[in-house]
């Protein structure tokens, strides 16, 4: 039986089990509800679509394809198919908190045109998104606007509400990563690490969940590391010292821990992409290391790196790095203003997957498979069990100008996503606290047109809830705010007065004098004196520090 044969799930049927589930906080209970729903779906697209849009999501991170339509898009559209204005929409977001919401009310107010209108499924909603993000240049806004608004004018008032919040990324449902990967563990009996993995692999829930239902945990364990498809990438805990390192591992394979950021390079067929941390491609903002992996590396490999900046032989801060990934026109001139270099300290793939090998056997492809050139370097790796020795190549490491050192275990293998032992960090700095921006305040006189202040949220990785913890309004220069101004003027979803609210996507980086307990923010926790440190533009928001470390640091200067 194909697909198309199936009943198509209906937008509607989809929007009223969100609309349940929205209600429920327990999570083993919403893992039950999406279990037991998406088991139910016939085709592999609804199946498909179903997981994704649970998440909030059209498309993986990884995908070039994005629908492009912010807020003010939305409000034009809704004005087009409901006639209610901007400002009104803005006055019930200030009631309810939220656009979705704003979104359904003004779609309750539509007068209904005909009876027999088209009724929406998923698989005419993701139609609408795939030809959305094809649309490029001159009038695409305008057709966006016309083709959203067609949506909105056959929406019910509850499918406005969730039509809006999946556009905008957020459903507000607290489902998050390990609500779905339980979902689908349990629709088809599979062990939690099992999908864990294959999701970690293919970072696309979509595929894992249609994988497990026709081939079941089988087909999971089958799933491999693909070029051009970013491998979730491994990660380090913090390291108290290093003798602390030398007794977990014995022997110790140290490396500088470069001040730049990761990246994840596949070339094969022809083609190199390069993925970031938050594994979004950034390949067209880095010509320069393209042209440089064409000469000095072997096809068919994928490799595991740091890019950095560097000016008369010194790194230059992180966020320069950052300015590059962003970039997106007139590439070219930023080439000359900062020029990078890659270190590659691991391969996860070379003719085939590389993962589950020990890291010195992965370390001796790696010296075959990359030839060294004037921007491509491999990170230079010292094995040993001596504590003075790595006490050396960490006080080389700071005397570059570079954060410390990682100490990795060299028997141990690649786990994707994996924040464990193997890998241990030690950095030089004091802790600091990645947290979610999401709202802010512009600033006064003649600071007016620049936000000057922002808030700040933890998250509850469970359910995906942010969490506030406080405010930061110091430690920016003028060309941070002038920066981070544009950054975020597209993200705010309404304000109040000089009040405003974002749509959470960016992360910054704040240092501390101390936690607090208090009741004015709902982490129940503040921070006293917080200071901006820098964007962290390579973290994900759901990457930000949870609501548990909080506590934990919390806890820890109390003891201290
Ligand atoms: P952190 O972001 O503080 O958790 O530190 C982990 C990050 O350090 C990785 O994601 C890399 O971007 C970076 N890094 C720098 N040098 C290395 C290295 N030699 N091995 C692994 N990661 C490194």
């Amino acid at each position: 039986m194909t697909n198309e044969m199936l009943t198509p799930l209906t937008f509607a049927e989809f929007a009223e089990f969100c609309s349940v589930i929205e209600k429920i906080s327990s999570t083993l209970e919403l893992a039950a509800r999406i279990a037991s729903f998406i088991k139910k779906i016939d085709s592999d697209a609804d199946l498909y679509d179903s997981v994704m849009f649970l998440m909030g999501r059209v498309y993986p991170p990884w995908d070039e394809r994005e629908v492009g339509v912010g807020v003010g898009l939305i409000y034009e559209a809704l004005k087009l198919a409901t006639g209610v204005d901007r400002r009104k929409i803005e006055d019930w977001i200030r009631e309810t908190g939220d656009l979705g919401l704003a979104a359904e009310r003004a779609v309750s107010g539509k007068k209904q045109l005909t009876l027999f209108e088209e009724e929406l499924t998923l698989r005419k909603l993701r139609e609408v998104f795939d030809e959305m993000s094809s649309l490029v240049g001159e009038g695409s806004q305008k057709k966006k606007i016309r083709m959203l608004a067609d949506l909105y004018i056959t929406a019910s008032p509850l499918e406005a509400r969730y039509l809006t919040r999946l556009i905008l990324g957020e459903m507000r449902l607290g489902v998050g990563e390990g609500i779905i990967r339980d979902a689908i563990a349990k629709a088809w009996g599979i062990e939690n690490e099992v999908v864990e993995r294959a999701y970690m692999i293919s970072n696309d829930f979509g595929k894992v969940a249609v994988v497990a239902r026709n081939e079941g945990r089988e087909g999971l364990l089958k799933m491999k590391v693909q070029l051009h498809i970013p491998v979730r990438m491994m990660l380090a805990q913090v390291a108290d010292s290093i003798s602390e390192a030398v007794e977990e591992m014995g022997k110790v394979a140290v490396e500088w821990k470069f001040d730049g950021s990761r990246v994840q390079v596949h070339y094969g067929n022809g083609k190199i992409t390069i993925f970031s941390r938050r594994l979004e491609n950034v390949t067209n903002a880095l010509p320069e290391i393209v042209e440089e992996i064409k000469k000095g590396v072997s096809e068919n490999v994928i490799l595991d790196g740091e890019v950095i900046a560097v000016k008369d032989g010194k790194p230059m801060p992180f966020q320069h790095v950052l300015r590059r990934f962003r970039r997106k026109h007139e590439v070219g001139k930023m080439v000359e203003k900062i020029p990078l270099e890659v270190y590659f300290f691991d391969v996860l793939y070379w003719d085939g997957e590389l993962i589950d090998r020990p890291l010195e056997e992965r370390r001796k492809v790696l010296e075959t498979v990359v030839k060294e050139g004037e921007r491509l370097k491999i990170a230079t790796q010292v094995v040993t069990s001596d504590v003075s020795e790595i006490e050396r190549v960490y006080g080389d490491a700071l005397e570059a100008g570079h954060e410390g050192v990682m100490m990795k275990n060299p028997f141990s293998p690649y786990v994707p996503g994996k924040r464990g032992k193997h890998w241990l960090k030690l950095k030089a700095v004091m802790e600091t606290l990645d947290l979610v921006v999401v709202g802010g305040e512009w600033g006064e006189g003649k600071r007016s047109h620049w936000l000057s202040s922002f808030e700040l949220a933890c998250i509850d990785p469970e359910t995906g809830k942010l969490l506030t913890v406080g405010k930061v309004a110091t430690g920016f220069t003028e060309d941070d705010l002038q920066e981070l101004t544009e950054l975020f003027k597209p993200l705010i979803e309404y304000q109040e007065g000089k009040r405003v609210i974002f749509t959470p996507k960016y992360v910054f980086e704040v240092a501390y004098q101390e936690i607090q307990k208090s009741p004015k923010y709902e982490s129940g926790f503040a921070l006293r004196f917080p200071r901006y440190v820098r964007l962290r533009d390579d973290k994900d928001v759901d990457e930000a520090d949870s609501i548990e470390r909080v506590a934990r640091l919390y806890e820890s200067q109390r003891k201290g």
